[in-house]
């Protein structure tokens, strides 16, 4: 399959899963921006991968301020005149250590905020910013970056900030992805697998390029693939 054409944006890509997602992407065809808070660490990031021949830039773009994501989304747009895939990946995970017993007791409103303003409210905003330009050209791949840790069907105790920004991740992505159903526009959640990262840690069995896969494939869906739904290794999953 080749991604030839394609314009490709993927936010907290400067490091973890964001990274392979762009590498696999541009490796595709894609003309990929990677996405970084920290300018400096984006043009590093993109720079190494421009070094293997791949068609990647950088943007800066906090996801935590509106006005960094419509300054990202604008410059992309203007430079490129189309946005064909989205991929919301950055995320925080801010329950205290250890976090799977962190309790709801001692979970405090700071977390939680900063929690949904990362992992909810930001795909939230950038989705705003680029469905009108994905309704315009008729096409558009959108893929946010969830966790079962937010999947309704299988909560337990523990990351209780994390959890339910997730969970509202997953709901945003349902609720959006309704309103877009009837045009080329598809819009699904992920789970990409416990992952070696900053995030995942070290004991983690999976690697970038596992959780990537799936994430690849749903920013690659065919016109009949699915829309508003909740994947894990390419298959569905319950909400
Ligand atoms: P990671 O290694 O911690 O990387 C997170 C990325 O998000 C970094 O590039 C970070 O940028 C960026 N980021 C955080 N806040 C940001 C902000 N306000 N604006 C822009 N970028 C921001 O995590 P990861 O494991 O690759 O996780 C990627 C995604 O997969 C997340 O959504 C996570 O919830 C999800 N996930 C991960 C696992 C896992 O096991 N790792 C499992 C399920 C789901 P900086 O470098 O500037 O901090």
């Amino acid at each position: 399959m080749s991604l030839k054409g394609r314009i490709a944006l993927v936010t907290g890509a400067n490091r973890g899963l964001g990274h392979e997602i762009v590498r696999q992407l541009a490796t595709l065809g894609a003309t990929t921006i990677l996405a970084s808070r920290d300018r400096a660490k984006g043009e590093k990031s993109a720079a190494a991968l421009s070094a293997l021949g791949l068609e990647v830039s950088s943007v800066p773009m906090d996801v935590d301020e509106l006005g960094s994501i419509s300054d990202a989304v604008t410059r992309v747009l203007g430079k490129f005149r189309r946005l064909d895939i989205l991929v919301n990946n950055a995320g925080v995970l801010l329950d205290p250590e250890p976090g799977s017993t962190a309790s709801v007791l001692q979970t405090t409103r700071e977390q939680l905020l900063a929690s949904f303003t990362t992992n909810t409210l930001a795909a939230f905003h950038t989705m705003q910013a680029v469905l009108p330009a994905m309704c315009e050209q008729g096409y558009g791949r959108i893929v946010n970056i969830s966790s079962r840790a937010g999947q309704l069907d299988e909560l337990r105790s523990g990351f209780p900030s994390y959890r339910v920004s997730k969970t509202a991740l997953n709901s945003l992505t349902r609720v959006t992805a309704a309103e877009f159903k009837s045009r080329d526009i598809k819009i699904n959640a992920m789970c990409p697998g416990w992952l070696k990262t900053a995030m995942g840690g070290a004991n983690a069995p999976l690697t970038v390029e596992d959780g990537a896969r799936t994430a690849i494939w749903l920013a690659t869906l065919p016109p009949d693939g699915p829309t508003g739904g909740f994947f894990k290794d390419m298959k569905h999953l319950p909400w």
